[in-house]
């Protein structure tokens, strides 16, 4: 071709290419269930527990998470691996449910990832043995599960290390991810986790298992929003997750899907 013409095309490509690049966070902000943080205010996603899923499926919210350049070069996965979902469940161990969830994994053998909090892992420390025994990953979601946006310096510092001590004395393993409680973060929050040599991981997306929608809403939303990459949130602190279990399993399953962790230490 021509110079005149080859210059046109590098134009209209380069336009192509600027019109793409500043689409994109745009769509992520609005579709993600942490669009606060995505959209770069820096600060809370909160989800209330009364917000209703919008029945909409959602893109990966894992994949248009707040992520900081250096996160793509550690060796800690924080998304599922390909043709793989991720389940994790945060706020146990759990006196009555955790066991019960850890049954139904154990059945389907899948293996699955839990954010602990450090006041629940040091009051229940064999369950948080049992977990690791039975190969689940087990990673920190805060001491007390506080907003630590809204922590003072040493206070935050707390909130991240204590249950690391906990759980290495448990297990004698330290996790290498914190998941940042009601998805709140900031730039100090994040730095401050990294400082631990730890990696900030966001909420995931949302199976919304607090609200008493129903096993089968729950299910479908979660089966609906189920695809290569994802991670889902759950909690092992509710009857209606563990009675759900079973059927999302089955159901991601014949999507052909399989299970991988996050957060593998
Ligand atoms: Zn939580």
């Amino acid at each position: 071709m021509s110079l005149i013409k080859y210059l046109l095309f590098c134009l209209i490509a380069g336009l192509i290419t600027l019109t793409v690049t500043a689409a994109a966070p745009g769509v992520s902000a609005a579709a993600g269930n942490d669009a606060a943080t995505i959209s770069g205010k820096g600060l809370t996603d909160i989800v209330l527990p009364n917000k209703a899923p919008t029945g909409k499926a959602l893109p990966n919210k894992a994949l248009a998470d707040n992520t900081p350049i250096e996160k793509t070069l550690s060796k800690i996965r924080t998304i599922a691996s390909p043709g793989t979902v991720a389940l994790t469940f945060d706020d146990g161990p759990s006196p009555i449910y955790t066991a019960q969830v850890l049954a139904i994994l154990d059945k389907y053998h899948v293996k699955a990832t839990f954010f602990l909090l450090g006041v629940n892992a040091k009051e229940y420390p064999d369950l948080v043995k049992k977990l690791a025994d039975d190969g689940q990953v087990i990673a920190n979601h805060s001491q007390n599960h506080h907003m630590l946006t809204k922590l003072n310096d040493a206070k935050l510092e707390s909130e991240i290390v204590t249950p690391q001590v906990i759980i290495n004395e448990i297990i004698g393993k330290k996790p290498v991810c914190l998941r940042y409680p009601y998805g709140a973060s900031n730039a100090k929050v994040q730095a401050a986790i990294r400082d631990q040599g730890i990696e900030p991981v966001s909420m995931g997306f949302n199976s919304f298992d607090y609200e008493r929608r129903g096993v089968e809403k729950m299910t479908q939303w979660v089966l609906k929003n189920a695809y290569s990459g994802q991670v889902f949130l759950f909690h092992d602190k509710f009857e209606q997750t563990v009675e759900a279990l079973p059927q999302i399993i089955e159901g991601i399953q014949k999507k052909g899907l399989g299970f991988s962790q996050i957060c593998e230490n």
